[in-house]
């Protein structure tokens, strides 16, 4: 809530009528000026190159919008923030809601000793070709430079996608992987929406595939079959004893 996010759409609602940053030149920096352009006052792209990654029909919508502006050949150097205080503490301290403290936010020295909520106000970009930086005066950081599942550990057992490294590839619309017994659900499947109700309702997908695959297998009722067999054993026992007894009435309770 302090300004700071990598996802537009989870946090764009926060920012109503503010002005913000986006970090990034690829689809995901384009799609989320696009949403932010919906309820920010002023949404500015901040690019390293001069041109953009991202499809051409999504990074002309974005050059054509009028709520729109971007910063060709820079970079976000560092994010400037406020604290902000107890209302009534600033009251007494002859304070307003404008006072800005001008503290690093990425700097942790700058979060010690105190409780005060944390906000942005600002940023400091930097030209990539002349060097000079300037304060860009915002309420929010949007970072969309991209996301890098942590799949590294999957290289050689499952598939990956083609149009998406990183990303395990699922089977049609199953979570079922190259691999067999292995199911992938959430982040590491879906570059698309990475949403958390998205990814829950792929775990649950994922928990019903992986059942299906443990019948399919005949491995899916071993607790049952252990009772079973339990059972069997413990019948047998009695049998034996009963028989050793010649007769006699046996009571397992004795
Ligand atoms: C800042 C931020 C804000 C967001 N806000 C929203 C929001 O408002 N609404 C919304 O719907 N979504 C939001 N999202 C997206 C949402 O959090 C994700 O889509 C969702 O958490 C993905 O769930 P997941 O289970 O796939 O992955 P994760 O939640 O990332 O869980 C993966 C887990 O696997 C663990 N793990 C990683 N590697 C290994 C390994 N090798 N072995 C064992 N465990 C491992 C990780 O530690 C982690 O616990 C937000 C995301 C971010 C980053």
């Amino acid at each position: 809530g302090g300004g700071v996010s990598s996802c537009a759409t989870c946090d764009g609602h926060m920012f109503m009528g503010r002005d913000v940053i986006i970090v990034g030149g690829g689809d995901t920096a384009m799609e989320d000026a696009l949403v932010l352009a919906r309820t920010s006052r002023r949404v500015t792209v901040v690019h390293r190159r001069d041109r953009f990654r991202a499809s051409k029909v999504l990074a002309e919508r974005v050059m054509e919008h009028p709520s729109i502006d971007i910063m060709w050949n820079s970079t976000v150097q560092r994010i400037k923030g406020k604290k902000l205080e107890d209302p009534s503490a600033k009251k007494s301290a002859g304070r307003n809601d404008d006072d800005d403290d001008d503290i690093d936010l990425d700097d942790e020295s700058s979060s010690s000793g105190d409780d005060a909520k944390r906000v942005v106000s600002g940023a400091i970009i930097r030209d990539v070709a002349t060097g000079e930086e300037t304060h860009f005066p915002c309420e929010a950081v949007f970072v969309a430079i991209g996301h890098t599942p942590a799949t590294s550990f999957l290289r050689g057992v499952v598939d990956f996608q083609d149009d998406h490294p990183g990303y395990v590839r699922t089977v049609g619309k199953t979570t079922r992987t190259s691999a067999r017994g292995i199911f992938a659900a959430g982040d590491v499947s879906d570059p698309s929406y990475r949403q958390a109700i998205t990814s829950a309702g792929a775990g649950a997908a994922a928990a019903l595939d992986a059942e299906r695959y443990l019948s399919e297998e005949g491995l899916g009722n071993e607790a049952a079959e252990f009772e079973a067999e339990l059972l069997a054993e413990l019948m047998a026992e009695e049998n034996d004893a009963k028989a050793s007894l010649g007769g006699e009435e046996y009571n397992a309770y004795d």
